[in-house]
């Protein structure tokens, strides 16, 4: 069976790390999904991707800490101000230290994201660092997901315990939303600036989105020095006004996962590939973090998306295992082996 020279030539350099370029990722992202090209791209990604961290993958925890009616006004989220159906709700201590007892119970959560809408009260915000860098273990970095915020602002979350902030300039940023794509981008650099990692993502994919669109939208996160990034379809939630186009499959956003993993392959910094929501499509075709949800979700209509959308930990466990993932990494790096005898050790 042959293969087109240019799909050759990528995949030689990516074999190589030798970096993509716009026009290689463009290439890429223009072949079928269904075909023959598409299962060579995917395998290719997963192969190399597992070969330069010991075929490993890694499990994120997200709490949502606020749910408000947000400015953001995001036309495919759950919380825009325009169309939520949610009531204000802030989470309480007491269930932020169940939820953290929750994703550490067994010591193997690379990373906590605390989680709060485009506007937030950063002083509570930091409490609830602190907090949670206290209740953690030691093992287990703390993240931040907020809307735009100053350089001050990230230095203040350095200092109470943030390792690394999830942000993005968002597909037809300005135009399915309310923000400015230039203060999306300050913010990714506010971040940097602060001395933190930063975690970006192609998002949110529907199949509206043409290619060229989503070609920029990769290389923000390339250009910029991501240490994670990620893709991410978008959810049709019900209410929300871009319900209406539907949604790409599983199988797409795996070819999408493909393509973004080889692309930012060769990012100095670059050190893990996400996918959401969880799928094991995508874990075979380079994406290695998987996300265990707990409260408020923009994808989800239900308040605690525990109990929906969201995956708890032993499910994200069970599905790394079945993909193939010899190992779990602790937020310090260290491996933790991912065989038959630990799920049952964790219930998973
Ligand atoms: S995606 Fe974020 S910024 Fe946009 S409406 Fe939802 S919570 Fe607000």
């Amino acid at each position: 069976m042959k293969i087109s020279p240019q799909l050759d030539k990528i995949l030689e350099k990516a074999w190589s790390n030798i970096p993509l370029d716009r026009q290689d990722c463009r290439y890429l992202l223009t072949i079928d999904e269904l075909s023959f090209e598409s299962g060579l791209l995917r395998s290719a990604a997963s192969s190399i991707i597992r070969s330069k961290n010991d075929n490993s993958a890694i499990i994120l925890g997200q709490i949502g800490v606020d749910v408000t009616s947000c400015p953001g006004g995001c036309k495919f989220c759950t919380f825009g101000e325009d169309h939520t159906r949610f009531k204000d709700n802030h989470l309480r201590d007491e269930e932020l230290e169940e939820k953290i007892a929750s994703f550490c119970q067994y010591d193997d959560l690379y990373g906590l994201y605390l989680m709060t809408m485009h506007s937030y009260d950063l002083d509570r915000y930091l409490q609830i660092i602190s907090k949670a860098k206290a209740l953690a273990p030691k093992s287990t970095q703390i993240w931040a997901n907020v809307g735009d915020s100053s350089l001050e602002a990230f230095k203040e979350m350095k200092s109470a315990g943030v390792t690394g902030v999830y942000h993005v300039c968002r597909i037809r940023e300005g135009v399915d939303t309310k923000l400015d794509p230039r203060e999306r981008l300050q913010t990714m650099k506010n971040a940097l600036d602060a001395g933190l990692e930063l975690y970006t993502c192609c998002e949110p994919i529907g199949p509206e989105h043409g290619v060229d669109e989503l070609v920029s939208n990769i290389f923000i996160g390339i250009e910029i020095g991501i240490t994670q990034h990620a893709a991410m379809r978008r959810v049709a939630v019900p209410d929300s006004p871009l319900a209406k186009y539907g949604q790409i499959s599983e199988l797409r956003l795996a070819h999408i996962v493909a393509t973004i993993s080889l692309c930012s392959l060769t990012v100095p910094t670059m050190a893990y590939m996400g996918v959401h929501e969880p799928n094991e499509l995508s874990y075979a075709s380079g994406a290695n973090i998987i996300t265990a949800e707990s409260g408020a979700n923009p994808r989800d209509s239900q308040a605690d998306t525990s109990k929906n959308r969201g995956m708890d930990m032993a499910r994200c466990r069970k599905m790394l295992f079945e993909c193939g993932f010899d190992n779990i990494r602790r937020g310090d790096e260290s491996k933790i082996p991912l065989n038959l005898d630990y799920l049952i050790k964790t219930n998973s």
